[in-house]
């Protein structure tokens, strides 16, 4: 991927935001590596704590399987475990970060504000996908249970039926991709997180880019956006 403004610094510090299905995870991967910077899922860190039985697990098992939110108190505090385990450059400036799948709520967006500090956030990106499309992407999404690598059965299926390309580790459905899961979170999605969109819009953090299309041209869309709101913010 071209980088055309020299942005891949290890500084960027974006949010994505988007209806489950509309390719979250998969982008972060993607823009990560163009930017250097660690992609934090909450998701994921919730499922590794359940995996792991941990006591962040045991309480959020439930609501995982549920589709619902895990209470902030508990969500809040993994996050802000995760940004302040990062890592401070030569400048002293904190290096930067992809955050996927938080904030969902306008309480998260305002404790990541206050996490956050002076530097603040370079911008939000809503990866914008209609109901319809992430309906037929979730019901065809598989996951490794190993590694976590994302394929879809009716255009990235992995090469051998059941079987991740990455790790050889079990390829399987989401246990919370089951239909009425999939309703729960999307509900879930127009209730809480959809205000988060307006309330980033407010502040002038907001980009959306176009989340239909082969994920490598999502990808491009997605690095213009990012580095033109860092373009357009004071050194
Ligand atoms: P995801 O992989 O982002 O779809 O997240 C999977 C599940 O983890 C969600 O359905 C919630 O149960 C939980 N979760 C992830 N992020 C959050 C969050 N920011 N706030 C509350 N619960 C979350």
């Amino acid at each position: 991927m071209a980088d055309a403004h020299g942005a891949s610094d290890g500084t960027a510090r974006i949010v994505v935001l988007g209806r489950q299905g509309s390719g979250k995870g998969t982008q972060a991967d993607l823009v990560a590596g163009h930017f250097r910077v660690p992609h934090i899922s909450s998701g994921d860190a919730f499922r590794a704590a359940v995996h792991a039985e941990s006591s962040v697990g045991l309480e959020a098992k439930g609501y995982l399987d549920r589709g619902e939110l895990v209470p902030d108190g508990v969500t809040i505090g993994v996050i802000r475990e995760r940004l302040s385990a990062l890592s401070v450059n030569a400048e002293g400036r904190p290096g930067g970060f992809i955050l996927d799948g938080f904030p969902r709520n306008l309480h998260q967006a305002e404790a990541l504000s206050e996490m956050l500090g002076d530097q603040g956030l370079d911008v939000a990106v809503n990866l914008d996908a209609s109901t319809e499309e992430v309906l037929k992407r979730l019901s065809a999404r598989r996951v490794c249970t190993q590694c976590g690598a994302v394929y879809n059965l009716v255009d990235r299926p992995p090469k051998v039926a059941g079987t991740c390309d990455a790790c050889g580790g079990p390829v399987t459905q989401r246990e919370d991709d089951t239909e009425a899961a999939i309703r729960r979170r999307l509900e879930i999605y127009e209730s809480e997180t959809a205000p988060v969109l307006n309330w980033y819009r407010g502040r002038g953090l907001l980009a959306t880019v176009d989340a239909m299309g082969p994920p490598d041209e999502v990808a491009q869309r997605f690095v213009v956006a990012v580095e033109s709101a860092r373009q357009g913010k004071p050194a």
